[in-house]
């Protein structure tokens, strides 16, 4: 049975003040015996997050693969692994299109994130152009291809796949219901031809782009989607809040 798993990604946005304020507003909304909630945050909220956290679970939004060295501006994953981090979000759309992340980078910090007992929310997603050409399927499949190589089969288990149309994220044009479940069931089966019946029976796989609290119902009832990455709705305490006592 798997545990269903809705985070909030924050991307660049929110002062350690406003984290506050959302964490003492939402934490306690938070509580549930049958799903996960968290916020993945910027690395300078990460403490004020951690520190108001009971029941909402914090993610970094990057890392680097490497533990140390010259990386101007980069965080590692001892770093985060320090501040007691569970999760990391890595391979998000907008760092692939402007910050040059790619399938083999983002397998090597899935390799380090887990080593460090650290969970990946690892996202993959095709362009509204390889969309409109029918490269869907090929593009999901070729990005877990890379992303996913060479890991143990208990490892991706337990990491979260997040699949988001970069065509859907922060344009209000959210995937059709059939559409995310068609694409959930797609990464699932991947998982099963590259590491077995277990990890892709195990694997959670959460839809994003433009989730809202009017539509997470339909999306959690498709019984390949285990959950969503909530960007704008995650920023408000009151939508986030509505889509916690939605799917609770
Ligand atoms: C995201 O940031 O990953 C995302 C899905 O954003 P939004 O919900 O705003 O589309």
């Amino acid at each position: 049975m798997r545990k269903p798993i809705i985070v909030g990604n924050w991307k660049m946005n929110k002062n350690n003040a406003e984290t506050k304020a959302f964490f003492e507003a939402v934490d306690g909304v938070a509580a549930s015996e049958n799903a996960t909630y968290g916020i993945g945050c910027p690395f300078t909220d990460l403490r004020t997050a951690l520190d108001g956290a009971k029941n909402l679970i914090v993610a970094a939004e990057n890392c680097h693969f490497e533990d140390a060295g010259a990386f101007t501006g980069e965080v590692s994953v001892p770093m985060l692994q320090e501040m007691g981090v569970k999760y990391c979000i890595i391979g998000h759309s907008e760092r692939r299109a402007m910050f040059g992340d790619t399938d083999e980078t983002v397998n090597k910090k899935a390799k380090r994130l887990i080593d460090a007992d650290i969970t990946p929310i690892l996202c993959i997603g095709e362009t509204e152009a390889q969309y409109d050409a029918g490269e869907t399927e090929k593009v999901i499949r070729e990005q877990l291809t890379g992303s996913l190589a060479n890991l143990c089969p208990k490892c991706v288990a337990n990491i979260v796949i997040a699949y988001e149309p970069i065509w859907a994220i922060g344009t209000g044009k959210s995937a059709t219901k059939e559409d995310a479940q068609n694409c959930c069931a797609i990464v699932r089966d991947q998982v099963r031809v590259m590491y077995g019946d277990e990890a892709a029976d195990s694997v959670r796989v959460q839809y994003g782009g433009s989730v809202k609290p009017n539509n997470i119902v339909e999306y959690m009832a498709c019984p390949d989607i285990d959950g969503a990455l909530i960007g704008g709705a995650s920023l408000k305490e009151d939508s986030f809040i509505e889509i916690i006592e939605k799917t609770k």
